[in-house]
């Protein structure tokens, strides 16, 4: 008889074979099942581990009879197969908490409607910089768990999305940053804000006085729940917030040009124009990785280095090409209106927007102002673009398109010297590319042809 604990793991992308990898090393019996194909790449990895795996479709027999479920962060709760396992009482987490059991490494974790990429990325940089013995993981690069299995990293620095969160129990960060939270996903949190508000506080669970929680202070969400929560006790972690509108003893701020960091007895200060991210949002996303830095000890050198040199992550307001001193500008990454909000504000020229895609139920009214100040011309790039329409159809210039080319082709005729084209969408982008990042590389691509 089989006397191992069985382990069933629901779907096999990077962080489903990922726990699959790392739960086979740990003795447990293993089996993925995948309602989709399973990409080449993965079914080799799996066959190679000998581990048992299922795809196109999920046999519950074979499911539930586990001891434990992990589940990808793309399915989503009212799928049968989890109503099922549900009505079993089967534990059903997520790749970062199963991972997370198996290290003892410090974890820096990051969440927040937007920011979290770079934020991420940043935070990495530094401690790479720093001659750290750090692994990149979470929602981005490869799997945590994949990375459990296979290294011994002394510090891992983790993006977290609010579905990885969800199926977070017993995890406790050493290091939450909560970047901001707005609206967004709305149509898996039962389009109530405060299921996913809950979901992004989730971050700072478990955490007692030893750890440290960095947010931006001037969110009002955030500051809400922090006092909700009570988070001045003995056992609570210590707060750092960022802002640029209010200076603190602990925290990141801005004064005089400078952004300063206090951290206990520590300083760090630096000028805000050398900072390599330039906008708004990502003085907020350094302040947050300066913060995480002074904190864990990091030579101000290393940081304030860092901070000069990062050269940002593709398809967030990157600078493609200037053709005719017309500015292109790719934020492809931009899927929801408050990172379109920042991507307008920190334009200074007259704009060029090419926006639209799938709408997740969106309010544009936040943009209507930034609209009217810096839109020339609107370009409405998606399948259906009645609600771009009917938002903006009063304020500026519309033109619907239905492909990247098109767009850049009226970009292209109606920009003109000194204006900048930016691809800021606001929307998911499958109604007319394969993910965001397709978007990104084929604006990219065609804005070179030009
Ligand atoms: P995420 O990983 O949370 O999606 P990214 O770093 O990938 O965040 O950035 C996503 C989008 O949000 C981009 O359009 C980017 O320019 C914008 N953005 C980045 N940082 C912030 C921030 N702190 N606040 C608002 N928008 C931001």
């Amino acid at each position: 008889m089989n006397t191992k604990q069985k382990i069933v793991i629901l779907g096999a992308g990077e962080s489903g074979v990922g726990s699959a990898i790392l739960a086979q090393k740990k003795g447990f019996d293993v089996f993925v099942s995948d309602n989709g194909a399973i990409k080449e790449k993965y079914k080799e990895v799996l066959t190679k581990y000998k581990i048992a795996w299922e795809e196109n479709g999920h046999t519950v027999s074979l499911i539930e009879n586990a001891h434990e479920v992990i589940k990808s962060p793309g399915i989503a709760d009212k799928v049968e197969i989890i109503k099922l396992l549900k009505e079993k009482n089967i534990s059903i987490i997520s790749e970062i908490e199963f991972a997370a059991r198996y290290t003892n490494a410090k974890k820096i974790c990051i969440t927040g409607s937007n920011g979290k990429t770079t934020t991420t990325s940043l935070i990495y940089e530094m401690f790479k910089n720093a001659g750290l013995n750090v692994g990149l993981g979470g929602n981005i690069g490869k799997s945590f768990a994949w990375q459990v299995a296979e290294n011994e990293y002394d510090y891992y620095v983790l993006e977290l999305s609010s579905f990885q969160l969800d199926g977070m129990y017993n995890f406790k960060a050493d290091v939450a940053i909560l970047m901001n939270i707005t609206p967004d996903h709305l149509d898996r949190y039962q389009y109530n804000f405060q299921n996913y508000i809950d979901s992004k506080m989730r971050v700072i669970q478990n955490m007692d006085k030893n750890g440290i929680f960095i947010f931006w202070n001037e969110d009002p969400v955030i500051i809400e729940e922090i006092k909700k929560r009570n988070l001045s006790g003995n056992d609570s972690p210590q707060l750092l917030p960022f802002s640029d509108e209010t200076t603190f003893e602990n925290g990141a701020f801005v004064k005089d040009e400078n952004m300063i960091i206090k951290y206990l007895n520590t300083e760090f200060n630096m000028l805000k124009n050398d900072l390599a991210l330039k906008g708004r949002h990502n003085a907020y996303n350094s302040m947050a990785a300066a913060a995480t830095g002074l904190s864990q000890g990091i030579n101000k050198k290393i940081i304030r280095e860092s901070m000069e040199r990062f050269e940002g992550v593709p398809h967030r307001l990157e600078e493609v090409l200037k053709i005719r001193d017309v500015l292109y500008i790719n934020d492809s990454k931009s899927t929801n209106v408050n990172s379109a909000w920042y991507a307008l504000e920190s334009m200074k020229t007259p704009v060029v927007w090419i926006a639209g895609g799938v709408d997740k139920g969106n309010d544009y009214s936040m943009l209507h102002e930034l609209v009217k100040q810096k839109v020339k011309l609107l370009i409405c790039m998606g399948v259906d673009n009645t609600k771009l329409n009917q938002e903006f159809g009063e304020m500026t210039e519309i033109i619907n398109v239905r492909s990247m080319e098109k767009a850049l082709a009226a970009a292209y005729y109606y920009a003109e010297k000194g204006d900048t084209v930016l691809l800021s969408p606001a929307c998911a982008s499958f109604d007319l590319f394969e993910n965001y990042e397709d978007r990104g590389n084929k604006f990219r691509e065609g804005v070179k042809k030009l």
